[in-house]
C-alpha cells in the first residue's frame, strides 16, 4: 500500500506520453512516471492515467534545480468518477477522470445561437453520464426575452441554462458559483466567447489555456490531451478541463439507435411506437412524432432529433 508518510496526493494537470504532470495537495507541482505495475494491471485502458486523476506521488530523486520540477512516481490512482473516454476498435481511451460537468458555451447573437449545435453537446453530456451546463454568452447583444422560447425548452427538460455576457459581466458570478470546488469540462464553437468568458471568471486563464492549445495543435496528441487548469482563490478552486475533443466531437461514438435514449423527452415514447425498431423519422405509428404533433414535444428539439439520428 502507499506510504502515506512519504507520499503525496495530488492530481494529474496533464499526461503527455509517459510523463504527467501533477498539482500536489502540497501546492507544488512533479513530472511523473506511471509505476510499471500499475501498467500492467491496466489491461483495457490505454492511458492508466488521465488528467484530472487523483493519484499518490512518491517525490524521488534530488531536490529539483531552480524552475525545474520534483520529480517523481505515481504509486496509486484513486477511484475514478465522471470518466471521459472514447472508444475505438472496441478499447476504451481514457481522456479526463473526475469530471463533475461539461459547461456547454454558445452565443446568443454573433454568431447567432445554433440550437442544434447545443443539442448535439447534450447528447453527449447524457452519453457520458455528466451534468451540463449551457452558458449563453453575448447576452447584451440580445433582448433576453427573445430567447426564452428556446433557453425555456432545456429548462424544463432539467438542463442549467446561465445567460452571460463576457463584455459587460451578466452572470459570471453566478458561473463562478458553478464552477466553484468543481472539475468543469468546457466546449462550444469558436468565436463564442470562450476565451473572454474564462478571462472574465478569472484574469489571464485564457491566455494560459490558449498557450497550451497552440502547441498541441501542432503535435500529435490533440485528440487525447486534456488538460487541467487550476482556478484562482476567488472562485472558490477547482479546475477547468480543456479537452479539445470534446470540442470537435471526436468524442463523437453515439450510434444512430441510441440517439433517442439522450433526449430526455423522447425516453417516455420509444417503448410505445408500432413498430419496435422504430426510427422515430419517417415511420407511421411512432408514439414519438404523435407527441411531436401534439405539443407534448418541442418541434424544434425533434428536428435536431432527427439530424443527429439521420447522421447529418
Ligand atoms: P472563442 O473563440 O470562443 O474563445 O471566442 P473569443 O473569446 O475570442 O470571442 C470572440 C469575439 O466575441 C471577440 O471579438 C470578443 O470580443 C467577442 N465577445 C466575447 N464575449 C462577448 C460578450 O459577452 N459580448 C459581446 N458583445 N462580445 C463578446
Ligand atoms: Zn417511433
Amino acid at each position: 500500500d502507499v506510504d502515506r508518510e512519504v507520499c503525496v496526493l495530488g492530481r494529474v494537470l496533464r499526461v503527455q506520453g509517459l510523463v504527467s504532470r501533477v498539482l500536489g495537495d502540497d501546492g507544488r507541482q512533479y513530472a511523473c512516471a506511471t509505476r510499471q505495475l500499475l501498467k500492467q494491471l491496466a489491461t483495457e485502458l490505454r492511458h492508466v492515467v488521465a488528467a484530472g486523476d487523483r493519484v499518490w506521488v512518491r517525490p524521488e530523486g534530488p531536490p529539483p534545480a531552480d524552475g525545474a520540477l520534483q520529480e517523481g512516481i505515481i504509486e496509486r490512482v484513486e477511484p475514478r468518477h465522471g470518466v471521459l473516454s472514447r472508444s475505438s476498435r472496441s478499447r476504451q481511451h481514457l481522456i479526463a477522470a473526475n469530471i463533475d460537468q461539461i459547461l456547454v458555451v454558445a452565443s446568443a447573437a454573433a454568431p447567432r445561437l445554433k440550437p442544434n449545435l447545443v443539442d448535439r453537446y447534450l447528447v453527449t453530456a447524457e452519453k457520458t453520464g455528466l451534468r451540463p451546463i449551457v452558458c449563453i454568452n453575448k447576452i447584451d447583444l440580445v433582448e433576453p426575452v427573445d430567447l426564452v422560447p428556446i433557453i425555456g425548452v432545456w429548462s424544463q427538460l432539467g438542463y442549467e441554462v446561465l445567460p452571460v455576457s463576457a463584455e459587460t459581466g451578466f452572470g459570471v458570478d453566478r458561473l463562478r458559483a458553478r464552477l466553484r470546488a468543481k472539475q468543469t469540462a468546457f466546449t462550444g464553437q469558436s468565436g463564442v466567447g470562450k476565451s473572454s468568458l474564462l478571462n472574465a471568471i478569472d484574469p489571464g486563464l485564457a491566455l494560459r489555456v490558449q498557450t497550451v492549445s497552440s502547441e498541441s495543435d501542432k503535435g500529435r496528441h490533440t485528440t487525447t490531451t486534456a488538460e487541467l487548469y487550476p482556478l484562482g482563490e476567488h472562485v472558490g478552486g477547482g479546475f477547468l478541463v480543456d479537452t479539445p475533443g470534446i470540442r470537435s466531437f471526436e468524442l463523437w461514438d453515439v450510434i444512430p439507435e441510441e440517439v433517442a435514449n439522450y433526449y430526455r423527452e423522447l425516453r417516455p415514447y420509444v417503448s410505445q411506437c408500432r413498430f419496435p425498431d422504430c426510427t422515430h423519422t419517417h415511420e407511421d405509428f411512432c408514439a414519438v412524432k404523435d407527441a411531436v404533433a401534439d405539443g407534448w414535444i418541442d418541434a424544434r428539439r425533434y428536428e435536431s432529433y432527427v439530424q443527429i439520428r439521420s447522421g447529418e
